[in-house]
């Protein structure tokens, strides 16, 4: 079921080959999906209110009364939390704020001259709206992922958005449960393109506007990020879930079948792909692969996410191959499972997040690990980072010299002022020093 796309003997054969068009790609980019967004999210900007209530009837099967979720549904959910999903989702949570409280950014201060510094200042962006998928599947854990490094940035003002259960009308519980956890009170019901064009063009008496959307979603969430980014800012696009494997003979096929398959259930457009140097791998990862998805719940869901354009088995002469191939797709979850994997991974260079050895799989990464599991998609990686506390985060400048660390280099700043033929920008120096 799944395809395979043989690369071996190819370079032998003088053949120069474009790994970035080789790569298996999803046939509905976040491109062809933005026709789709387009009238949703100027529908919330004209309507408000009005029209975010109508497309969560249509999208979600939902007639909200409200948009805004009740603290006591926050509460309730909290207290009915299942205990073995609460103190896992603590152990997530200590996890995460432990990674993530260690990678905040100190404010730096250059002394470039006696009397003249610069520094440089990280400031928390000051209201942020967070987007907790909730369609196919429930995400508690993007909570975590979102909410964690906001708060160890400092943000002060935080809203979560994730799509109403057609049951209750408001997320799914411990979606709720964990927003209580997190101390998180602001809470709507709404999902998809709908969710992120609320957040960035508020609604008037209900929703302030935020300045930044983050969060993952599906490829309707990941287009609207893309259509509504200068109105707020965004995060990476962190569309429908790919996870690529490196692995050569030593791997074993029932770990690399199921770290596959594990990423499939996301979505029918979950992106699934082996690189390997290895036949005999391929061969027992394809049979694991049919076993496996027989017996999973979401069968058909894996099933389609395999058979699709953007999964598949890619063969490679060597590993060195292998690398320029992953390399070229740049995956969001990225797997080594080869010989000597912590120094293969080290020379990746492409990869939203990298996962090293066989201990060490994607599921860990989307739980517990203490990293963050809204990683960029759709090849983002080769420009943008996964979620983290600098997404939160704005690094400003500031400049303070003193009268002679300014005379030091008033000539130079006034020859490159006239070098650019804009002389009024050495006089505003000059004009300091009665020199004019
Ligand atoms: P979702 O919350 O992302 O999407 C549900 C919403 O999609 C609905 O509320 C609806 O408004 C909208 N929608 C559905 N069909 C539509 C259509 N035809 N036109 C316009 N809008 C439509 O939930 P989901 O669908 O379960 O998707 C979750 C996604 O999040 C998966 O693709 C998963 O792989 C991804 N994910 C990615 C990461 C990452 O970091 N990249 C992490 C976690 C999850």
């Amino acid at each position: 079921m799944i395809r395979r796309i043989d690369l071996r003997g190819r370079l032998a054969a003088g053949e120069s080959l474009d790994y970035r068009t080789l790569v298996p790609r999803a046939p509905i980019d976040v491109e062809a999906a933005l026709d789709a967004v387009r009238p949703i999210c100027d529908d919330v900007r004209h309507r408000g209110l009005a029209a975010v209530k109508e497309l969560t009837a249509r999208f979600d099967g939902v007639e909200l009364t409200d948009v805004r979720v009740p603290q006591d549904a926050i509460d309730s959910a909290s207290e009915r939390l299942d205990p073995r999903v609460r103190s896992a989702l603590e152990e997530s949570i200590r996890r995460a704020r432990l990674v993530h409280g260690d990678q905040r950014r100190t404010d730096v201060t250059t002394t470039v001259v006696p009397g003249g510094t610069v520094t440089e200042r990280w400031i928390p962006v000051e209201r942020v709206g967070l987007y907790v998928p909730g369609g196919l599947a429930v995400y508690p854990s993007s909570v975590v992922m979102n909410v964690v490094p906001a708060q160890v940035a400092g943000v002060g003002s935080l809203a979560v958005a994730s799509p109403p259960q057609r049951d209750t009308g408001l997320p799914h519980p411990t979606i709720l449960a964990a927003c209580a956890l997190l101390g998180v009170t602001e809470v709507y019901a709404v999902g998809g393109a709908q969710a992120l064009a609320m957040f960035a063009y508020g609604i008037q008496g209900t929703v302030e506007p935020v300045d930044l959307v983050t969060g993952p979603g599906n490829v309707y969430v990941a287009a609207a990020k893309r259509l509504l980014r200068g109105v707020v800012g965004i995060d990476a696009e962190a569309g429908p879930t790919e996870i690529a494997v490196l692995a050569d003979d030593t791997a074993d096929p029932r770990h690399v079948a199921a770290d596959l398959i594990s990423q499939a259930e996301h979505d029918p457009l979950a992106a699934s792909v082996l690189v390997t140097d290895s036949e005999a791998l391929a061969d027992a990862v394809t049979a694991e692969l049919d076993l496996r998805t027989k017996a999973t719940k979401h069968d058909e869901r894996v099933r389609t996410a395999l058979s699709g354009e953007q999964s598949g088995i890619v063969l490679v002469d060597d590993l060195e191959q292998g690398l320029a191939v992953v390399d070229a797709y740049a995956a969001e979850h990225l797997e080594i499972q080869t010989r000597d994997a912590a120094a293969v991974a080290a020379k990746v260079k492409h990869a939203g997040a990298v996962f090293v050895g066989p201990w060490s799989p994607v599921s860990l990464g989307d739980y517990a690990a203490g990293s963050n599991h809204v990683l960029p998609t759709g090849g983002s990686a080769r420009h943008s980072s996964g979620l983290s506390v600098q997404t939160f985060l704005r690094g400003v400048h500031v400049v303070h010299y003193d009268e002679a660390a300014l005379r030091d280099i008033a000539d130079d700043v006034r020859a490159l002022a006239n070098a650019e033929d804009l002389p009024a920008h050495g006089e505003a120096i000059a004009a300091r020093f009665g020199d004019e």
